[in-house]
């Protein structure tokens, strides 16, 4: 049976980037015998300009019942003054709630070519390759109360609560733990258990299900803070980081940095497995629409495809074709071609769509 994929290529470069994939997938049917089910939807500011709102009814129960969604971006200013309800940005976080993804996989890679570009030094990050693992449902950005209120004395008070339960912890830890599994089986667990209630739960169940289960994981804790430390000092004593919906949010931005660019990151974000093990799951690139350089043919299509390729990986169990995407990129990138946002000197400078063909080319040297 052919596996369902939806995609929702969304607004500003998001359909540019799309199109890249949309050959690799031509490719793969017509190379490789492999043939996804393919459709189509709206999400963002391009659902709201169709139809009202930016996810509607349907393309929401056409994700539930996808294999995978793969989305490209939304937003964009000709929305910026909607009503909250029917900013873009709600389209998506529509998916992520309903879809329950609640673990969200963030890796930090740095391709050889590009080691250079980033802001620490080459020697620091060459090699590098973290998988953050972000809880993505829960925590402060959920918890109750919540709100700001006028005190009897006429001062205002913001009120956030970080909020954490077992199985939530549990869940989540439990993806982390897999993912180590099959990579190094060493895992960083982050909290701040010395000043937070909530930390030390996290860090006590994450304690247990590793004694319980995954003793062959080399599990270490670390506070939150010295974790941004270490990330910017000695990155590559990391292999996977699991850590909560706050902490993920800011470490995952501080190590994909250590990467170079925006245009090279992509993501997974995980629900709970079904009786048959299939897991609701979302893939995008990290970065948003650009709309500074949509509708240029400029834009860097390679988070895109290397989101894909997690999805072939996590979703699809097909190992060897997500090998063989990742190695395309490498190779394109080893030959020295470069979209505008990772030039370097000496190097070609080449659009969207000649990125996207150079890739497809690759592939069809490797598999040749
Ligand atoms: P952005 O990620 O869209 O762009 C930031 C900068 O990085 C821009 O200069 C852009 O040109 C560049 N950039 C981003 N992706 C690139 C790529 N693939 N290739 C080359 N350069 C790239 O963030 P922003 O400018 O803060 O936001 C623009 C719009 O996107 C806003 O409406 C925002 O709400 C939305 N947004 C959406 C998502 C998402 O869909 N997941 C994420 C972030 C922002």
């Amino acid at each position: 049976m052919a596996k369902k994929l939806l995609i929702l290529a969304g607004d500003g470069i998001g359909p540019e980037v799309m199109a890249q994939v949309r050959r690799i997938i031509d490719w793969m049917a017509k190379k490789r015998q492999i043939s996804f089910d393919v459709s189509e939807g709206l999400v963002g500011g391009c659902s709201y300009d169709a139809h009202g709102v930016p996810l509607t009814d349907e393309t929401m129960a056409e994700a539930l019942a996808a294999d995978a969604v793969l989305l490209g971006a939304v937003g964009g200013q000709k929305w910026d003054d909607l009503p909250f309800e029917l900013k873009p940005e709600r389209g998506l976080l529509r998916l992520r709630k309903d879809m329950d993804l609640f673990a969200n996989l963030r890796p930090a890679f740095v391709f050889d070519a590009l080691a250079e570009a980033s802001t620490l030094k080459t020697d620091l990050v060459r090699g590098l390759d973290i998988m953050i693992v972000r809880e993505l449902t829960g925590g402060v950005y959920f918890g109750q109360p919540r709100g700001i209120e006028t005190l009897p004395n006429g001062e205002r008070r913001g009120v956030n609560t970080q909020v954490y339960t077992t199985s939530e912890i549990v869940r989540v830890a439990r993806v982390a733990f897999e993912l180590a599994r099959k990579r190094g089986r060493k895992m960083h667990s982050v909290e701040k258990a010395n000043v937070m209630e909530s930390g030390l739960l996290w860090r006590e169940e994450v304690q247990k299900l590793r004694d319980a289960e995954y003793a062959d994981v080399e599990l270490q804790h670390m506070y939150a803070d010295n974790c941004a430390m270490q990330l910017v000092r000695n990155p590559k004593q990391f292999d996977v980081i699991v850590t909560d919906n706050l902490f993920g949010d800011l470490l995952s931005d501080c190590a994909a940095m250590l990467t170079g660019s925006l245009g090279m990151l992509p993501s997974a974000s995980l629900g709970a497995a079904d009786a048959q093990g299939r897991r609701r799951a979302l893939y995008e690139p990290v970065h948003g629409s650009a709309p500074d350089i949509a509708g240029k043919d400029m834009a860097n299509p390679l988070a895109t495809i290397l989101s894909f390729a997690m999805m072939l990986r996590y979703s699809f169990d097909m190992m060897a074709e997500a090998d063989l995407v990742e190695k395309a990129v490498k190779n394109v990138l080893d030959g020295g071609l470069r979209t505008a946002d990772i030039m370097q000197p000496g190097k070609a400078r080449v659009s969207t769509t000649v990125m996207g063909e150079a890739i497809v080319r690759e592939l069809d040297k490797l598999a040749g």
